[in-house]
Formats: structure tokens, sequence, C-alpha cells
């Protein structure tokens, strides 16, 4: 991770957000290469799920709605995390992101530690070893898998076991409270008044205004059930610990669809379809079929409403989590917007001549996580000859040509040759008309290529004096594999096209 964190920061991918004031946490800018591929990565997703679909038409709804809107789905009374705070440090954790372990000494347990899911055994170790040090015991010999195999969730904690528990930033036993719970919404004011009247909320999903615009769309008359809705768009947590990077953040963006179907449909099967459906689209932007895994919620864990969610794990380079959950929700939302608005949400289905109230499977994806992903899967070193013939390490990018940032980048072989300059600024604006690419005049070939590979370019394209003296062919270069080979300006055009494109 700590690579990656380096590599976007110098590359100019991510930024920390404010850094000249010295960062803020939970908030993050993107680069001018990150801003390519976030886009590519939103642009893949709308073309593949929207524009290539029949059944899916799309929605940009606003950001801060009337809060009635989060009253009725739920946010407003349930919306929160459990969280437990140190009194020492000041710092604040998720209850279910932290872990408490006995501190066995000589086989018997003298005091616990708590740490933050992920941690490291080193670090954990350490804790143990302040509290082993603050009860005179230096010599007893400390059990240091037990620390590791019999964790519990801090939500498990009792008293008793707070009382003695070293927090992972604290120097003292018993200073984390107990799990409180804790508002996830941001809050804002909207208007003159700065009364209660004026309270309104960033939204923390974009579902919610699908379901408040699915009687609009259905009254334009251009859809028929089963149909989704989807979204692209900005979602604010107040998240407790936002960390690893991007992966939870406060201001992040999601890709949603809901796909409402009829009651009576067969939700089993689509949900299905849709969780194929999502991992082949990870698969065609380049993760990695192996880096995904299936998470079944068991049964007693889902929300009374939900009938089946399953969320799609990636390998990061924190370890497993969660990329995309699909969750086949029911009536639930729909039903109480219908309760809470007044207005009928149901639809009249032609073919069966039936008025209902539609179900739905939710896919919802973050931005952010999925360029976390694409990241990790595409950050790679290997060693190839440079310009001498000698074998150097180089740092690359595997993205696809899909999502890259520049999908290809034109060298003039030499920048002192004006006939081969100005060929190749020719091919150069040419392209530049259908895709984003890199014009690059200036030091040894093998250089230029090197730093192509770093920010992810799929395709080098040299103009040399072939080019101009013979058959109008130029090198086609592949940063993967680093083969070269000839091509016409039309078979150039074509491949382009087809990696890019297809
Ligand atoms: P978690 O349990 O990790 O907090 P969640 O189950 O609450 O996540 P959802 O409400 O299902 O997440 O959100 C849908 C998707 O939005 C997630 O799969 C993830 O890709 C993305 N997402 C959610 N919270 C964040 C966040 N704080 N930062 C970045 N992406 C997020």
């Amino acid at each position: 991770m700590e690579e990656l964190v380096g590599l976007c920061k110098r590359r100019g991918f991510i930024f920390p957000s404010s850094e000249i004031y010295g960062g803020y946490t939970g908030f993050f800018d993107y680069g001018p290469l990150g801003v390519e591929l976030r886009n590519n990565i939103k642009q893949a997703w709308w073309r593949d799920f929207v524009h290539r679909r029949d059944d899916v038409v799309g929605l940009d709804s606003s950001i801060i709605m009337h809060p009635k809107i989060w009253k009725a789905s739920g946010h407003v009374d349930g919306f929160s995390d459990p969280m437990v705070d140190c009194r020492e440090s000041k710092k604040r954790y998720r209850a279910d992101q932290l872990f408490f372990a006995p501190v066995v000494l000589d086989g018997e347990t003298r005091g616990y530690v708590a740490y933050v899911e992920g941690a490291d055994q080193p670090t954990i170790v350490k804790l143990a070893k302040k509290v082993r040090d603050s009860l005179d015991q230096k010599q007893a010999k400390l059990d240091e898998d037990k620390l590791i195999n019999e964790a519990i969730e801090f939500t498990e904690a009792s008293d008793a076991v707070r009382a003695s528990t070293l927090g992972p930033d604290a120097t003292k036993v018993g200073t984390l409270t107990e799990p409180r719970e804790f508002k996830l919404m941001f809050e804002t004011k909207v208007g003159p008044l700065a009364d209660d009247s004026a309270t309104a909320y960033l939204r923390p999903e974009t579902a919610q205004g699908i379901f408040a615009n699915y009687k609009n769309v259905v009254d334009t008359g251009r859809v028929r059930i089963p149909f989704g809705i989807a979204q692209i768009g900005k979602a604010f947590r107040n998240e407790i610990t936002p960390r690893n990077f991007i992966f939870r953040s406060r201001e992040f963006e999601q890709m949603e669809i809901e796909y409402f179907i009829a009651p009576d449909a067969d939700w089993k099967s689509l949900h299905r379809e849709w969780l194929d459906q999502c991992i082949d689209w990870l698969v065609s932007i380049g993760l990695p079929r192996a880096s995904i895994s299936e998470d079944i919620h068991p049964a007693d864990k889902l929300a009374f409403y939900s009938q089946a969610t399953t969320d799609l794990m990636f390998h990061f380079p924190h370890g497993e989590q969660e990329l995309w959950g699909i969750a086949c929700r029911s009536d639930y939302d729909l039903n109480q917007h219908q309760k809470h608005s007044g207005k009928s949400m149901e639809l009249f289905d032609e073919a069966t001549k039936s008025k209902y109230v539609p179900h739905v499977i939710e896919p919802s994806l973050g931005v952010d996580r999925t360029l976390l992903a694409v990241l990790t899967a595409a950050y790679c070193e290997d060693e190839v000859p440079n310009d001498k013939g000698q074998a150097e390490k180089r740092t690359l990018l595997k993205f696809s040509p899909k999502i890259a940032p520049y999908k290809a980048a034109v060298f003039p072989l030499l920048k002192n040759k004006p006939e081969l300059v100005e060929r190749a600024d020719a091919l150069y604006r040419k392209l530049q008309k259908r895709w984003n690419v890199f014009y690059d005049a200036s030091g040894a070939i093998g250089r230029r290529y090197r730093r192509q590979d770093e920010i992810g370019t799929p395709f080098g394209i040299t103009i040399d004096f072939d080019t101009i003296e013979k058959d109008g062919t130029v090198t086609l270069r592949d940063r993967d594999t680093t083969e070269q080979r000839r091509v016409s300006e039309a078979e150039l055009l074509a491949f382009l096209e087809e990696q890019v494109d297809g």
C-alpha cells in the first residue's frame, strides 16, 4: 500500500486533500492522471451498464434532497455505527473494526490489548509488551499466538475487560469507552433559518435519489419492467475511521443501479445473473478473476427486509475487502417512500395487466474503491533490457487500455529532425481527436518508453526514418511485453479502436 500511495502522489494520480494545510483526514484530491483514470472507470461502467443495455436508463439527482427522504429510508434514525473513543489519545474507532485479545503471561491472562482490524503482528505484540511492562512482568513469557487467535470484536467486550484493556494508541489501560452510536450523515443547514427545520443532509448514498425519482422515470413511458435506473455521483459519510488510503473515505463516489423486478420474479436467478455480470465487468477492466471472491451475508445478519446480499470482495493490499455490494432489497424502499410521501409507487405491468410495487436488486459499487482495486492489480515490477541491452528494473502499471489515462504515446525517434517531428505531431493531433494521447520528444527512446510504462500507457508509437522514407509504417510497442511491430496507420487506428473501445 505504501508503494502505491507513493507512486500515486509522485505521478499525479492522488494527493491528500488540503495538503498545504497538513491534509484533511478522509478526503482526497485526484491529480491529472487520477482524474483521467477515474473518469475512464465511470465512463466504462456507464457505457457497459447503461448504453449497451436496453433495460437500464440513467439519472443524475441532487446531492441535497428533502430531509424526509432520509427519514423514510431509515438513515436519520438508523444510519450510525457503534464507535469507541479513547479518553487518553482522543482517537475514535468503529467498534466492529476493533478487536480485543488477552495478554497471557506465563499461562495466565493478565490484561487485554485492543487493535484495529488489519493491524500487523509486530504492532499487536508491541502493545502486549506495554501491558506486560506496566505489570512489572518483564521476564514473563508472552503467548503471542493468543493475541491473534483469540481476538474478539470489541462490541463483545464486558465492562471488566474494557477496564483492563490497552487501546491501540494509549499508554495506560482502561481508556476505551463502551461502544456508542455515532451518526454517519453529514448535516448542513438549507436557507436563512438556523433552526432544526433547516437541517438537511449530504446524501450518504446515491440510491435514494433513484427511489425518489422512480415514479418520474416510469411516467416518461420509456421503461418496462424489469428495468434499471443507474446513477453515478458523490456520497458523503462521516466515517469514524477513514483509512486504507481511498478505500474508506468521507467523500467518495458511487455507481449504483436499482433494478426493478416484478414481486413474483425469480429474484434468486436474477441476483446470480447480476453477480456474474458484475464479476465479468471487473475482469473486463483488468482485475484478475482470482482476486475476486463472494461473501454471502448469512441470513441472521441481513436487514429484516433484505432477501439476500452478496458482496464481491477484492484482494486489496490491506486484505480481502468489500468492493461491490449486490443486494436484493425487496419492495422495502419504495414502500417506505409510498408511506412517507403519500404518493403511489405502484406501476401497471402491461404484460400481466396487474398493478404492484416492484422489488429491487441493487448493485452498489464505489468509484474510489474500484480505482484502488485497479491500481492494486496494475502495479508491478519487472526487468527489461535498456538501450544498451542490459537488464534494468522497471515499475509499470498494467492498466487495461479501456481505462488507462493515456491510451498511447507518440514519439518522434529524434527531436532534431523536423521531418520526424512534423510527422509525429500530425499523427498525435489526429489520434488526439479521438483519445487521450501523449506526445514526448525528449530523451532517449528507451527512457521515454519507461516513463510511459510507469503511468500505465499501454502503447508506444514511434515515428522513425522508415516511416518517412519508406512505407509510412510506425513502430507499435506493447507496454507489458515490450514487443515491437510495424503497422500501417490504418492498422494502428483499427487496433486502438478494438483495444480501447472494444
Ligand atoms: P462498509 O461496511 O465497508 O462501511 P457498506 O456495506 O456500508 O460498506 P454500502 O452502503 O453497501 O457500503 O456502499 C456501497 C459501496 O460504496 C461499497 O461497496 C463501497 O464500494 C462504496 N463505499 C461505501 N462506503 C465507502 C467509503 N467510506 N469510502 C469509499 N467507498 C465506500
